[in-house]
Protein backbone atom coordinates (compact mmCIF):
# COMPACT_ATOMS: atom_id res chain seq x y z
CA UNK A 1 0.00 0.00 0.00
CA UNK A 2 1.17 3.39 -0.76
CA UNK A 3 2.18 5.76 1.88
CA UNK A 4 3.80 9.05 2.62
CA UNK A 5 4.44 11.34 5.70
CA UNK A 6 4.09 14.77 4.43
CA UNK A 7 6.12 17.77 6.61
CA UNK A 8 4.46 21.21 6.14
CA UNK A 9 5.35 24.77 7.60
CA UNK A 10 1.69 24.89 8.02
CA UNK A 11 -1.28 23.15 8.16
CA UNK A 12 -4.60 24.38 8.54
CA UNK A 13 -7.39 21.78 9.50
CA UNK A 14 -9.63 25.06 9.39
CA UNK A 15 -12.12 22.90 12.29
CA UNK A 16 -8.80 22.84 14.81
CA UNK A 17 -6.46 25.36 15.47
CA UNK A 18 -3.65 25.92 12.61
CA UNK A 19 0.12 23.72 13.35
CA UNK A 20 2.96 25.30 12.67
CA UNK A 21 5.25 22.55 11.78
CA UNK A 22 3.01 19.63 11.13
CA UNK A 23 2.66 16.37 9.95
CA UNK A 24 0.18 14.81 7.82
CA UNK A 25 0.19 11.05 6.89
CA UNK A 26 -1.36 9.53 3.73
CA UNK A 27 -2.05 6.21 2.51
CA UNK A 28 -3.52 5.14 -1.02
CA UNK A 29 -5.63 8.91 -1.11
CA UNK A 30 -7.00 8.56 2.83
CA UNK A 31 -5.84 10.71 5.76
CA UNK A 32 -4.29 8.48 8.50
CA UNK A 33 -2.96 11.58 10.55
CA UNK A 34 -2.96 15.33 10.92
CA UNK A 35 -1.29 16.92 14.13
CA UNK A 36 1.94 18.44 15.57
CA UNK A 37 4.57 15.35 16.64
CA UNK A 38 4.70 12.31 14.29
CA UNK A 39 4.02 9.51 16.40
CA UNK A 40 6.15 5.98 15.80
CA UNK A 41 4.13 4.04 13.42
CA UNK A 42 4.67 6.47 10.70
CA UNK A 43 8.75 7.09 11.14
CA UNK A 44 9.03 4.49 8.41
CA UNK A 45 7.14 6.03 5.73
CA UNK A 46 9.02 7.78 2.78
CA UNK A 47 8.66 11.45 3.65
CA UNK A 48 8.64 15.17 1.89
CA UNK A 49 9.08 18.29 3.24
CA UNK A 50 7.28 21.20 2.29
CA UNK A 51 7.88 24.88 3.05
CA UNK A 52 6.81 28.20 2.25
CA UNK A 53 3.27 27.44 2.24
CA UNK A 54 0.16 25.64 4.03
CA UNK A 55 -1.67 23.19 3.36
CA UNK A 56 -5.60 23.40 3.64
CA UNK A 57 -8.67 21.25 3.17
CA UNK A 58 -9.89 20.44 -0.78
CA UNK A 59 -12.15 24.20 -1.59
CA UNK A 60 -15.80 23.47 -2.15
CA UNK A 61 -17.27 25.39 -4.66
CA UNK A 62 -21.42 25.68 -3.39
CA UNK A 63 -22.98 27.03 -6.80
CA UNK A 64 -21.49 27.28 -10.30
CA UNK A 65 -22.71 26.45 -13.56
CA UNK A 66 -19.37 24.09 -15.48
CA UNK A 67 -21.36 24.17 -18.67
CA UNK A 68 -20.90 28.24 -19.29
CA UNK A 69 -16.87 27.73 -18.86
CA UNK A 70 -15.79 28.81 -22.14
CA UNK A 71 -16.54 32.26 -21.57
CA UNK A 72 -13.42 34.53 -21.96
CA UNK A 73 -14.79 37.55 -20.34
CA UNK A 74 -17.71 38.15 -17.86
CA UNK A 75 -21.11 39.62 -19.99
CA UNK A 76 -21.16 43.13 -19.22
CA UNK A 77 -23.69 44.12 -16.91
CA UNK A 78 -26.08 47.12 -18.65
CA UNK A 79 -26.47 50.43 -16.46
CA UNK A 80 -27.90 53.80 -16.98
CA UNK A 81 -31.72 54.38 -17.74
CA UNK A 82 -32.12 53.14 -21.12
CA UNK A 83 -31.07 49.78 -20.05
CA UNK A 84 -33.97 47.55 -19.51
CA UNK A 85 -32.69 46.53 -16.47
CA UNK A 86 -29.74 44.66 -15.20
CA UNK A 87 -30.45 41.14 -14.48
CA UNK A 88 -32.40 41.32 -17.40
CA UNK A 89 -30.10 42.63 -19.68
CA UNK A 90 -27.44 40.13 -18.64
CA UNK A 91 -29.93 37.44 -19.21
CA UNK A 92 -30.40 38.18 -22.41
CA UNK A 93 -26.86 38.86 -23.68
CA UNK A 94 -26.66 34.98 -21.97
CA UNK A 95 -29.46 33.39 -24.34
CA UNK A 96 -28.58 35.38 -27.30
CA UNK A 97 -24.90 34.02 -27.00
CA UNK A 98 -27.44 30.06 -26.53
CA UNK A 99 -28.88 30.99 -29.80
CA UNK A 100 -25.76 32.36 -31.68
CA UNK A 101 -24.02 28.60 -30.69
CA UNK A 102 -27.05 27.00 -31.98
CA UNK A 103 -27.47 29.25 -35.17
CA UNK A 104 -23.40 28.48 -35.96
CA UNK A 105 -24.07 25.06 -36.77
CA UNK A 106 -22.01 23.81 -34.08
CA UNK A 107 -22.95 21.05 -32.41
CA UNK A 108 -24.57 22.43 -29.08
CA UNK A 109 -23.72 18.63 -26.77
CA UNK A 110 -20.17 18.88 -28.11
CA UNK A 111 -20.26 22.63 -27.36
CA UNK A 112 -21.35 22.05 -23.75
CA UNK A 113 -19.03 19.33 -22.98
CA UNK A 114 -16.15 21.12 -24.07
CA UNK A 115 -17.02 24.17 -21.58
CA UNK A 116 -17.64 21.97 -19.17
CA UNK A 117 -14.64 19.79 -19.26
CA UNK A 118 -12.53 23.34 -19.27
CA UNK A 119 -14.35 24.33 -16.03
CA UNK A 120 -13.56 21.15 -14.46
CA UNK A 121 -10.04 21.81 -14.97
CA UNK A 122 -10.22 25.41 -13.69
CA UNK A 123 -11.80 24.51 -10.74
CA UNK A 124 -9.58 21.66 -9.91
CA UNK A 125 -6.00 24.00 -11.22
CA UNK A 126 -7.43 26.37 -7.94
CA UNK A 127 -7.42 23.72 -5.48
CA UNK A 128 -11.64 22.73 -5.57
CA UNK A 129 -12.51 19.49 -5.05
CA UNK A 130 -16.09 19.30 -4.93
CA UNK A 131 -18.50 21.60 -7.25
CA UNK A 132 -21.85 21.70 -6.49
CA UNK A 133 -23.23 22.04 -10.33
CA UNK A 134 -26.70 23.30 -11.46
CA UNK A 135 -26.67 21.60 -15.29
CA UNK A 136 -29.14 21.72 -18.21
CA UNK A 137 -29.74 20.02 -21.18
CA UNK A 138 -27.70 18.17 -22.71
CA UNK A 139 -25.72 17.08 -20.32
CA UNK A 140 -23.88 13.49 -19.59
CA UNK A 141 -22.32 12.31 -16.27
CA UNK A 142 -19.59 10.84 -18.82
CA UNK A 143 -18.29 13.68 -19.82
CA UNK A 144 -16.79 14.73 -16.21
CA UNK A 145 -15.83 11.03 -15.58
CA UNK A 146 -13.34 10.96 -18.41
CA UNK A 147 -12.15 14.49 -17.84
CA UNK A 148 -11.22 14.30 -13.86
CA UNK A 149 -10.11 11.33 -13.83
CA UNK A 150 -7.69 12.24 -16.36
CA UNK A 151 -5.38 14.53 -13.98
CA UNK A 152 -2.76 12.77 -12.54
CA UNK A 153 -3.80 9.57 -14.24
CA UNK A 154 -0.49 8.60 -15.76
CA UNK A 155 2.74 7.46 -14.40
CA UNK A 156 2.47 8.45 -10.90
CA UNK A 157 5.49 8.10 -8.64
CA UNK A 158 4.69 6.41 -5.44
CA UNK A 159 4.20 9.92 -3.10
CA UNK A 160 1.59 10.34 -5.74
CA UNK A 161 0.23 7.24 -5.46
CA UNK A 162 0.06 7.54 -1.48
CA UNK A 163 -1.34 11.04 -1.88
CA UNK A 164 -4.14 11.00 -4.69
CA UNK A 165 -7.11 9.63 -4.57
CA UNK A 166 -9.07 7.40 -7.72
CA UNK A 167 -10.99 10.66 -7.86
CA UNK A 168 -9.14 14.15 -7.77
CA UNK A 169 -12.78 16.31 -8.33
CA UNK A 170 -15.95 15.34 -7.52
CA UNK A 171 -19.08 17.60 -8.71
CA UNK A 172 -22.85 17.16 -7.59
CA UNK A 173 -24.70 17.61 -10.49
CA UNK A 174 -28.34 19.98 -9.42
CA UNK A 175 -30.52 19.59 -12.52
CA UNK A 176 -32.20 22.32 -13.78
CA UNK A 177 -35.86 22.69 -13.55
CA UNK A 178 -37.59 25.30 -15.68
CA UNK A 179 -41.83 25.31 -16.56
CA UNK A 180 -42.23 28.23 -18.05
CA UNK A 181 -45.07 26.46 -19.91
CA UNK A 182 -46.59 23.08 -19.93
CA UNK A 183 -44.24 21.94 -22.10
CA UNK A 184 -41.40 22.62 -21.02
CA UNK A 185 -42.38 21.46 -17.64
CA UNK A 186 -42.49 17.83 -19.04
CA UNK A 187 -39.02 18.28 -20.63
CA UNK A 188 -37.41 19.37 -17.68
CA UNK A 189 -38.29 15.91 -15.61
CA UNK A 190 -37.60 14.20 -18.77
CA UNK A 191 -34.17 15.82 -18.20
CA UNK A 192 -33.77 15.01 -14.87
CA UNK A 193 -34.48 11.36 -15.91
CA UNK A 194 -31.89 11.06 -18.56
CA UNK A 195 -29.16 13.08 -16.57
CA UNK A 196 -29.75 10.89 -13.04
CA UNK A 197 -29.58 7.91 -15.65
CA UNK A 198 -26.36 9.03 -17.23
CA UNK A 199 -24.12 8.58 -14.33
CA UNK A 200 -22.83 4.98 -14.65
CA UNK A 201 -21.08 4.85 -11.30
CA UNK A 202 -22.19 4.86 -7.66
CA UNK A 203 -18.62 6.27 -6.10
CA UNK A 204 -17.73 8.51 -9.33
CA UNK A 205 -17.00 11.99 -10.06
CA UNK A 206 -20.38 12.73 -9.60
CA UNK A 207 -22.49 12.17 -6.85
CA UNK A 208 -25.50 10.39 -6.32
CA UNK A 209 -28.18 11.25 -5.68
CA UNK A 210 -28.28 14.28 -7.52
CA UNK A 211 -29.55 17.70 -6.21
CA UNK A 212 -32.71 19.25 -8.26
CA UNK A 213 -32.39 23.34 -9.29
CA UNK A 214 -35.68 25.02 -9.38
CA UNK A 215 -34.11 27.76 -11.61
CA UNK A 216 -35.72 30.64 -10.42
CA UNK A 217 -38.42 32.14 -9.03
CA UNK A 218 -39.80 33.59 -12.64
CA UNK A 219 -38.93 30.90 -14.36
CA UNK A 220 -39.50 27.75 -11.72
CA UNK A 221 -43.44 27.83 -10.89
CA UNK A 222 -44.13 26.60 -7.04
CA UNK A 223 -46.07 23.50 -8.63
CA UNK A 224 -42.32 22.41 -10.12
CA UNK A 225 -40.67 24.02 -6.74
CA UNK A 226 -42.49 21.81 -4.43
CA UNK A 227 -42.05 18.53 -6.86
CA UNK A 228 -38.11 18.79 -6.58
CA UNK A 229 -38.46 19.41 -2.78
CA UNK A 230 -40.71 16.38 -2.46
CA UNK A 231 -38.17 14.50 -4.06
CA UNK A 232 -35.68 15.87 -1.73
CA UNK A 233 -36.67 15.02 1.20
CA UNK A 234 -35.05 11.95 2.01
CA UNK A 235 -31.47 12.09 3.39
CA UNK A 236 -28.35 13.06 1.08
CA UNK A 237 -31.47 14.93 -0.81
CA UNK A 238 -30.70 18.65 -1.97
CA UNK A 239 -32.37 21.28 -3.69
CA UNK A 240 -30.52 24.99 -4.93
CA UNK A 241 -32.67 27.53 -6.39
CA UNK A 242 -31.38 31.04 -7.27
CA UNK A 243 -33.42 32.89 -4.81
CA UNK A 244 -33.32 37.07 -4.06
CA UNK A 245 -30.69 37.20 -6.49
CA UNK A 246 -31.91 40.29 -8.19
CA UNK A 247 -34.63 43.42 -6.95
CA UNK A 248 -36.08 42.82 -10.81
CA UNK A 249 -36.99 39.86 -9.35
CA UNK A 250 -38.07 40.75 -6.38
CA UNK A 251 -40.74 44.04 -8.39
CA UNK A 252 -41.44 40.58 -10.76
CA UNK A 253 -42.84 38.23 -7.96
CA UNK A 254 -44.01 40.88 -5.89
CA UNK A 255 -46.09 43.30 -8.25
CA UNK A 256 -45.61 41.79 -11.54
CA UNK A 257 -44.25 44.60 -12.38
CA UNK A 258 -40.13 45.71 -13.30
CA UNK A 259 -38.04 44.94 -16.04
CA UNK A 260 -38.71 40.88 -15.94
CA UNK A 261 -42.61 41.68 -16.84
CA UNK A 262 -41.40 42.25 -20.58
CA UNK A 263 -39.14 40.29 -21.16
CA UNK A 264 -40.80 36.91 -20.07
CA UNK A 265 -44.28 38.28 -21.52
CA UNK A 266 -43.56 35.99 -24.24
CA UNK A 267 -42.63 32.97 -23.49
CA UNK A 268 -44.57 32.62 -20.25
CA UNK A 269 -47.97 30.22 -20.35
CA UNK A 270 -50.93 31.64 -17.98
CA UNK A 271 -50.87 28.76 -16.01
CA UNK A 272 -47.64 29.04 -15.34
CA UNK A 273 -47.80 32.67 -14.05
CA UNK A 274 -50.40 31.83 -11.95
CA UNK A 275 -47.91 29.97 -9.85
CA UNK A 276 -45.61 32.12 -9.66
CA UNK A 277 -45.18 33.24 -6.14
CA UNK A 278 -43.39 35.15 -3.38
CA UNK A 279 -39.90 34.84 -2.12
CA UNK A 280 -41.67 33.78 1.43
CA UNK A 281 -43.45 31.20 0.00
CA UNK A 282 -40.67 30.26 -1.87
CA UNK A 283 -38.85 29.87 1.25
CA UNK A 284 -41.81 27.78 3.02
CA UNK A 285 -41.35 25.60 0.39
CA UNK A 286 -37.68 25.08 0.20
CA UNK A 287 -37.79 24.45 3.96
CA UNK A 288 -38.97 20.61 3.31
CA UNK A 289 -35.90 19.59 1.65
CA UNK A 290 -33.46 17.66 3.60
CA UNK A 291 -31.03 20.22 2.26
CA UNK A 292 -31.70 23.38 0.40
CA UNK A 293 -29.29 26.14 -1.04
CA UNK A 294 -30.41 29.46 -1.59
CA UNK A 295 -28.06 30.77 -4.23
CA UNK A 296 -27.28 34.30 -3.86
CA UNK A 297 -30.03 35.45 -1.41
CA UNK A 298 -28.96 39.20 -2.15
CA UNK A 299 -32.15 40.81 -1.23
CA UNK A 300 -33.33 38.31 1.53
CA UNK A 301 -34.66 40.95 3.87
CA UNK A 302 -34.27 40.56 7.65
CA UNK A 303 -37.55 38.84 8.44
CA UNK A 304 -37.04 36.68 5.96
CA UNK A 305 -33.40 36.07 7.91
CA UNK A 306 -35.18 35.97 10.96
CA UNK A 307 -37.47 33.02 9.66
CA UNK A 308 -34.38 31.21 8.21
CA UNK A 309 -32.83 30.66 12.03
CA UNK A 310 -35.25 28.07 12.75
CA UNK A 311 -34.05 26.52 9.66
CA UNK A 312 -30.68 26.71 9.74
CA UNK A 313 -29.49 22.73 10.14
CA UNK A 314 -31.19 22.47 6.91
CA UNK A 315 -30.89 25.48 4.61
CA UNK A 316 -27.75 27.71 3.72
CA UNK A 317 -27.59 30.68 1.55
CA UNK A 318 -24.85 30.75 -1.04
CA UNK A 319 -23.24 34.03 -1.73
CA UNK A 320 -21.22 34.36 -4.86
CA UNK A 321 -18.56 37.91 -3.98
CA UNK A 322 -17.10 38.72 -7.65
CA UNK A 323 -20.23 37.92 -9.25
CA UNK A 324 -21.95 39.85 -6.53
CA UNK A 325 -19.77 42.86 -7.20
CA UNK A 326 -19.84 42.33 -11.19
CA UNK A 327 -23.87 42.92 -10.96
CA UNK A 328 -22.99 45.96 -8.32
CA UNK A 329 -25.55 44.49 -6.31
CA UNK A 330 -26.76 46.08 -2.49
CA UNK A 331 -24.48 45.20 0.11
CA UNK A 332 -25.13 40.74 0.64
CA UNK A 333 -26.70 40.49 4.09
CA UNK A 334 -23.87 37.90 5.20
CA UNK A 335 -23.51 39.58 8.75
CA UNK A 336 -27.10 39.14 9.47
CA UNK A 337 -27.03 35.60 8.33
CA UNK A 338 -23.92 35.09 10.39
CA UNK A 339 -25.78 36.91 13.43
CA UNK A 340 -28.54 34.52 13.21
CA UNK A 341 -26.15 31.68 12.94
CA UNK A 342 -27.46 30.86 9.17
CA UNK A 343 -25.08 28.90 7.25
CA UNK A 344 -23.28 31.33 4.38
CA UNK A 345 -20.90 29.36 1.65
CA UNK A 346 -18.89 30.52 -1.05
CA UNK A 347 -19.77 29.70 -5.01
CA UNK A 348 -18.76 31.21 -7.70
CA UNK A 349 -21.49 31.28 -10.11
CA UNK A 350 -20.61 30.82 -13.70
CA UNK A 351 -17.94 32.60 -15.96
CA UNK A 352 -20.63 34.66 -17.47
CA UNK A 353 -20.28 36.97 -14.62
CA UNK A 354 -16.95 36.18 -13.12
CA UNK A 355 -13.17 35.90 -14.09
CA UNK A 356 -12.37 32.69 -13.48
CA UNK A 357 -13.33 29.55 -11.30
CA UNK A 358 -10.83 29.73 -7.92
CA UNK A 359 -12.93 29.61 -4.76
CA UNK A 360 -10.09 30.98 -2.93
CA UNK A 361 -10.35 34.29 -4.75
CA UNK A 362 -14.09 34.63 -3.83
CA UNK A 363 -12.43 33.71 -0.45
CA UNK A 364 -10.01 36.46 -0.26
CA UNK A 365 -13.04 38.79 -1.66
CA UNK A 366 -15.47 37.43 0.93
CA UNK A 367 -12.56 38.35 4.15
CA UNK A 368 -12.37 42.19 1.70
CA UNK A 369 -15.77 42.99 1.92
CA UNK A 370 -16.71 41.42 5.67
CA UNK A 371 -13.11 41.50 7.08
CA UNK A 372 -15.64 41.88 10.72
CA UNK A 373 -16.41 37.92 10.04
CA UNK A 374 -12.80 36.86 9.93
CA UNK A 375 -10.72 34.99 7.05
CA UNK A 376 -11.21 32.02 9.29
CA UNK A 377 -14.56 32.21 8.75
CA UNK A 378 -14.26 32.43 5.27
CA UNK A 379 -12.19 29.90 4.83
CA UNK A 380 -14.89 27.48 6.74
CA UNK A 381 -17.25 28.83 4.41
CA UNK A 382 -15.53 27.33 1.61
CA UNK A 383 -14.02 23.82 3.00
CA UNK A 384 -15.85 22.26 6.14
CA UNK A 385 -19.25 24.46 6.51
CA UNK A 386 -20.65 22.94 3.02
CA UNK A 387 -18.94 19.82 3.59
CA UNK A 388 -21.25 18.93 7.18
CA UNK A 389 -24.18 20.35 5.26
CA UNK A 390 -23.65 18.27 2.64
CA UNK A 391 -22.97 15.47 4.18
CA UNK A 392 -19.16 14.98 1.93
CA UNK A 393 -17.08 15.30 5.19
CA UNK A 394 -15.04 11.63 4.00
CA UNK A 395 -14.85 13.19 0.44
CA UNK A 396 -14.26 16.92 0.52
CA UNK A 397 -13.60 19.64 2.82
CA UNK A 398 -11.93 18.20 5.94
CA UNK A 399 -9.11 17.04 7.31
CA UNK A 400 -10.21 14.23 9.13
CA UNK A 401 -8.61 10.68 9.43
CA UNK A 402 -10.22 8.59 7.18
CA UNK A 403 -10.99 11.58 4.82
CA UNK A 404 -10.05 11.47 1.05
CA UNK A 405 -6.68 13.12 0.46
CA UNK A 406 -8.31 15.90 -1.79
CA UNK A 407 -6.42 18.92 -0.01
CA UNK A 408 -4.96 22.15 -0.89
CA UNK A 409 -1.69 23.85 -0.90
CA UNK A 410 -1.54 27.61 -0.34
CA UNK A 411 2.02 29.22 -1.18
CA UNK A 412 3.40 32.31 1.18
CA UNK A 413 6.68 32.52 0.08
CA UNK A 414 9.68 32.56 2.12
CA UNK A 415 8.03 35.48 4.90
CA UNK A 416 8.39 33.99 8.24
CA UNK A 417 5.05 33.54 10.39
CA UNK A 418 5.03 33.11 13.72
CA UNK A 419 1.02 33.00 14.38
CA UNK A 420 -2.18 31.99 13.20
CA UNK A 421 -2.76 35.73 12.84
CA UNK A 422 -0.08 36.06 10.58
CA UNK A 423 -0.81 32.81 8.61
CA UNK A 424 -4.23 34.06 7.78
CA UNK A 425 -2.64 37.62 6.73
CA UNK A 426 -0.15 36.55 4.51
CA UNK A 427 -3.04 33.63 2.75
CA UNK A 428 -4.63 36.72 1.69
CA UNK A 429 -1.59 38.10 -0.28
CA UNK A 430 -1.09 34.56 -1.41
CA UNK A 431 -1.72 33.96 -5.32
CA UNK A 432 -1.42 30.28 -7.30
CA UNK A 433 -3.57 28.38 -5.05
CA UNK A 434 -3.08 24.94 -6.50
CA UNK A 435 -3.95 21.12 -5.30
CA UNK A 436 -1.44 19.67 -2.69
CA UNK A 437 -0.30 16.95 -5.43
CA UNK A 438 0.62 19.58 -7.85
CA UNK A 439 3.15 20.98 -5.38
CA UNK A 440 4.45 17.25 -4.67
CA UNK A 441 4.86 16.76 -8.21
CA UNK A 442 6.75 20.07 -8.05
CA UNK A 443 8.95 19.01 -5.79
CA UNK A 444 9.82 15.60 -6.69
CA UNK A 445 10.64 17.29 -10.29
CA UNK A 446 12.74 19.74 -8.65
CA UNK A 447 14.70 17.06 -7.06
CA UNK A 448 14.72 14.40 -9.53
ZN1 LIG B 1 -26.21 30.65 -10.78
Amino acid sequence: MASLVIESDWIVPVESPAIRGGFLAVESGKIIYVGQQLPGRFRAFPKIHLSGGAILPGLINAHCHLELSDIDRPLEVPSGIDSSGPMVGWLGKLMARRRAISQSGAELAESKCNATLRGIEQAWETGTRLVVDNITAPWSGDWCERTARGFFAGARSDALKALVPEVPIHIKPCIELVDVTELRGEQTWAFAQQADASISQADAVCRRPVGLAPHAPYTASKRVVAKAVASACEPHGLVSMHLAESLEELEWTDCRQGAFREWISPWIDSQHALHIVTFDELLRILAGAHRALIAHGNYLNLRQIDWLEQYRERMAVVYCPRTHQHFRHSKHPSEKLADRKVSVFLGTDSRASNPDLSIFEEWKTACKAFPELGPRYWMAACTTGPSIFLGTEHLAGTMRMGSKSLLTWVPLGESSISCEAELWHSMLSSCGVRPLEVQVSLIETKFA
